[in-house]
């Protein structure tokens, strides 16, 4: 018999090829005139754009968004949105650009508009992450979820094919992990399944044109709802896989991702076959583990540790950090099962359910 517990608090959302079209009239519904547009270095061009359509509205640009939120890019952030008496922060790319713009929410309460340039799905959670002394300290404040979402398929034209697929891979990762998360509900089941699938079917598309409309706006709407699903239920192995390999080795974030799915998912898949089976189907293959790693490699990304810089010598670090750290997970972590699946991942080797 089913059990569970539904709230919700998602942003307002705006999906349209040409979304970005609808940005004056978004940052007025947040009753605001004084927008603090923020990017990455690379992606200063967008930011100028947002200016540009803002106008007078526009207060300033801050392009120096980092991956991870470093505190002291976050302190300089946040003294430049008081300094320009800001009253609403635009945050225009990945998960970087979005997590500065939750970095100055958590301490000012300002408004958030996100616009997604990847799929990395965190314009939908209201986790947030700031790096200091080298350590990622994460946690969860409702203050930082984007209050609106501009979702266009269009700005997501220029993202390469291997990010793209690293990216959708770690959009995937969200939802496999809510379906068997401890507190999930229907609704989240659903989204997750239908999010996988938009992926799954989305990313093939992107392989001979980056530019496939059907497959830009499939693969966004995808990471749209495995975003939600991140949102709202709690994460398990993988995600605290990818954490502590991401912050003991600095490896990159959706790489790191696209390696560990696979394994995680054999890893889980003996205590919940019927969510192996629900994946599985969501990405038109028989073996969910398997078939993840099949399509990561179908589409030229990575599938070893080796591959993205981590050295073997650092297993036994990843081990007993894992070890240590309590968390739901719906098979007990057991040591030797953990030291197969890193040798496994390390090497790249087809998963194994029975680990
Ligand atoms: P990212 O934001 O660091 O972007 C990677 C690079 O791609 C950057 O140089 C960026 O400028 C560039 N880029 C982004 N969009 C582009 C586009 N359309 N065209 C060309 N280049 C583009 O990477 P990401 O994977 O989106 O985000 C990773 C970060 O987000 C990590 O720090 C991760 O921890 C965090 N994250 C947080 C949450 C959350 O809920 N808090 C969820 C997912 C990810």
């Amino acid at each position: 018999m089913q059990q569970f517990t539904f709230q919700s608090s998602f942003p307002r959302v705006v999906f349209e090829s040409g979304a970005i079209r609808h940005l004056e009239r978004e940052v007025e519904l947040l009753g605001a005139s004084k927008a603090l547009v923020l990017s990455t270095p690379d992606q200063a061009h967008y930011a100028e754009m947002v200016a540009d359509r803002l106008g007078s509205r526009c207060a300033g640009i801050f392009a120096n968004a980092v991956m991870h939120v470093p505190i002291e890019v976050a302190r300089a952030a946040r003294d430049e949105a008081r300094r320009l008496g800001a009253d609403c922060a635009i945050a225009i790319g990945g998960g970087s650009t979005t997590g500065l713009g939750k970095a100055i929410a958590l301490e000012s309460a300002l408004p958030i508009l996100a616009i997604p340039t990847t799929y990395a799905g965190s314009e939908m959670t209201p986790i947030y992450g700031i790096t200091d002394a080298g350590l990622k300290k994460t946690g969860r404040d409702i203050r930082v979820l984007p209050r609106a979402v501009l979702y266009d398929p269009e700005l997501t034209t220029t993202l390469p094919f291997a990010m793209s697929v690293t990216s959708g891979i770690n959009a995937i990762a969200h939802a496999a992990e809510g379906l068997y998360a401890q507190d999930t509900n229907p609704i989240m089941d659903l989204l997750a399944i239908e999010g996988i699938s938009a992926l799954a079917k989305g990313l093939p598309k992107l392989k001979t044109n980056l530019e496939d409309r059907e497959g830009r706006s499939g693969c966004l709407y995808g990471a749209w709802l495995c975003g939600t699903v991140l949102g709202n239920v709690g994460m398990a192995l993988h995600h605290k896989l990818c954490h502590t390999l991401g912050g003991s080795f600095d490896l990159p974030h959706a790489q790191t991702h696209t390696v560990i799915l696979p394994y995680a998912l054999a890893y889980n898949a003996p205590a919940v076959p019927a969510v192996m089976r629900r994946i599985a189907d969501a990405i038109g293959t028989e073996d969910a583990p398997t078939g993840m790693w099949q399509l990561a490699k179908e589409l030229g990304a990575p599938v070893s540790l080796r591959d993205i810089g981590m050295p073997y010598e650092g297993i036994d670090r990843v081990l007993e950090l894992t070890m240590m750290s309590a968390y739901p997970n719906p098979r007990p972590l057991d040591r030797a099962a953990l030291r197969a699946l890193l040798e496994r991942a390390f090497a790249g080797e087809l998963p194994q359910s029975n680990q």
